[in-house]
């Protein structure tokens, strides 16, 4: 009988299917994507959603304190002595007022699912528990990823606290754009250690030459195109139906680079929903940078589809050769998502056919404003986050999202990630997106620092010019 956990090409024309112990990242028929697949049917699943509320008067037990793990019915790969676990998903459903960020949407309608918070600072956190786990499990030491910055950041920190089956250090190996990554995040990978290979090219070349490293070294890759990663990412909708006490918003409102939260959300939904343990599905929206807009591009603009798994791939590939032609890449202040070729589109489009979802794109400085917005209502995020924001704006505008819709956005990052960015919102100066912009037409939101003498006469009257007396 074969194994109840397996992975499977998700081409439906082909459905290959291979034991956990292959650790390849694509169908070895077609070269297609590949899912970590579960039949239900011998496993474990419990009855009602309400478990994982009483399972968390354990949370004194570390799986049972992860974000992840409390819900490892749902990721059943691994056994729970394999489970790597630094404290990830500690995030909670928060619930800012609409008004206070000019939304139409009625109060406590709106949701913001705060990543932000996790150990490394991003939602990445989630996947990479469940890649490690399974790097672990697989004997593997070198785990290596390409990144815009917050997965380096995650894998770094993951590996620092990991060790592998026979007990060595793990070792995080990292590939960034040179100049393309916020400092932040650069100094996390420093910090924990991780062997940092700047590379002389965007995240799209990284992407091609961390796979064929991979492939001549055999280092285990852990980003999104690793369907264990994606299996740990599900959790954050888990954890969204907890917040609304198990009942599923009427959209989900993501950003979107390499689509890897995207698919994971998809599957999360359509597994529920296989299981009998939701009765309906939420829309999503996936939100592009306009300088990184190839789903938007693809799907909105040449009417791209899943088609049920038949899907155009002509089309995408031809839209890559004009990209390539002419010579485009990714430009966007939200470095996170500043990706041109997404690795999971194929499964971003699964999703969107499941989710009935819709993508839209958003300029760079609807994404700082928006950034600036959420920083008033105290939720401190990174550009690519912000694009949420700026999505779900701009399809309330367009009547696309009603203004009676429960809304669920990830913010996926925390401000402290890129700071200059933040800074230079504020003061108009550095950073090159924000060249041409004269301190005298600083963006909406922007709080300069006022210069003051050292002198109090002069640091009262500052004050007292810019606040209201008590
Ligand atoms: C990685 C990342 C994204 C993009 O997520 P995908 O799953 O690749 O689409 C967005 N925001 C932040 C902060 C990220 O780190
Ligand atoms: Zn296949």
């Amino acid at each position: 009988m074969p194994d109840a956990v397996y992975l499977r090409c998700i081409d439906p024309a082909c459905e290959k299917t291979s034991d956990l112990s292959s650790t390849a990242y694509a169908c070895g028929a077609c070269g297609a994507l590949l899912d970590v697949a579960y039949d239900w049917d011998r496993l474990p699943v419990p009855g009602t959603l309400r478990f994982f509320a009483e399972r968390w008067a354990g949370r004194h037990q570390p799986l049972d304190f992860s974000g992840v793990w409390r819900f490892r019915e749902f990721l059943p790969f691994a056994a729970p002595d394999e489970m790597v676990t630094i404290g990830e998903g500690q995030t909670v459903l928060q619930s800012p007022d609409p008004a206070a960020l000019g939304l139409a949407l009625r109060r406590g309608h709106l949701h913001f699912q705060y990543e932000g918070l996790n150990p490394s600072g991003s939602f990445k956190d989630n996947g990479m528990a469940a890649a490690l786990t399974m790097a672990r499990r697989l004997g593997r030491r070198r785990v290596a990823c390409a990144s815009t910055g917050n997965t380096s950041a995650s894998l770094a920190m993951f590996a620092s606290l990991t060790r592998s089956a026979d007990d060595r250090p793990m070792q995080g190996i990292v590939f960034v754009g040179a100049g393309k990554i916020a400092y932040g995040k650069l100094s996390q990978a420093l910090d924990h250690g991780a062997l940092t290979l700047q590379i002389d090219g965007d995240f799209d070349a990284c992407m091609k030459r961390i796979r064929e490293a991979a492939d001549r070294l055999g280092l285990y890759i852990v980003n999104s195109i690793n369907p264990f990663r994606l299996e740990g990412q599900k959790a954050i909708m888990y954890r969204v139906l907890e917040g609304l006490g198990w009942e599923p918003p009427d959209w989900i409102v993501v950003p979107g680079g390499n689509l890897g939260n995207t698919s994971a959300f998809g599957k999360a939904f359509i597994e529920l929903a296989e299981l009998g343990l939701i009765q309906r599905l939420p829309q999503i929206a996936v939100v592009n940078a306009a300088g990184a807009n190839t789903l938007s591009e693809l799907v909105t603009h040449r009417g791209l589809s899943w088609n049920r798994g038949y899907w155009e791939k002509a089309a995408v590939q031809s839209y890559y050769d004009e990209l390539s032609a002419s010579g485009r890449t990714a430009h966007t202040v939200a470095t996170a998502i500043e990706i041109a070729r997404p690795v999971n589109l194929p499964k971003a489009l699964r999703t969107l056919e499941a989710m009935d979802g819709v993508v839209c794109e958003v300029t760079d400085e609807e994404i700082l404003d928006d950034k600036a917005r959420i920083g008033r209502v105290g939720f401190g995020c990174e550009p690519a986050s912000a694009a949420a924001l700026a999505g779900l704006r701009q399809l309330l505008r367009r009547g696309v999202i009603d203004s009676s819709a429960r809304v669920a956005c990830v913010l996926t990052g925390h401000a402290l990630k890129d700071s200059a960015a933040t800074v230079a919102y504020h003061t108009g100066e550095t950073m090159e997106t924000m060249a041409g912009r004269r301190p005298t037409d600083l963006p909406p939101l922007a709080n300069r620092p006022i210069r003051v003498a050292d002198d109090l006469d002069a640091i009262c009257a500052a004050i007292d010019a810019r606040t209201e007396k008590d």
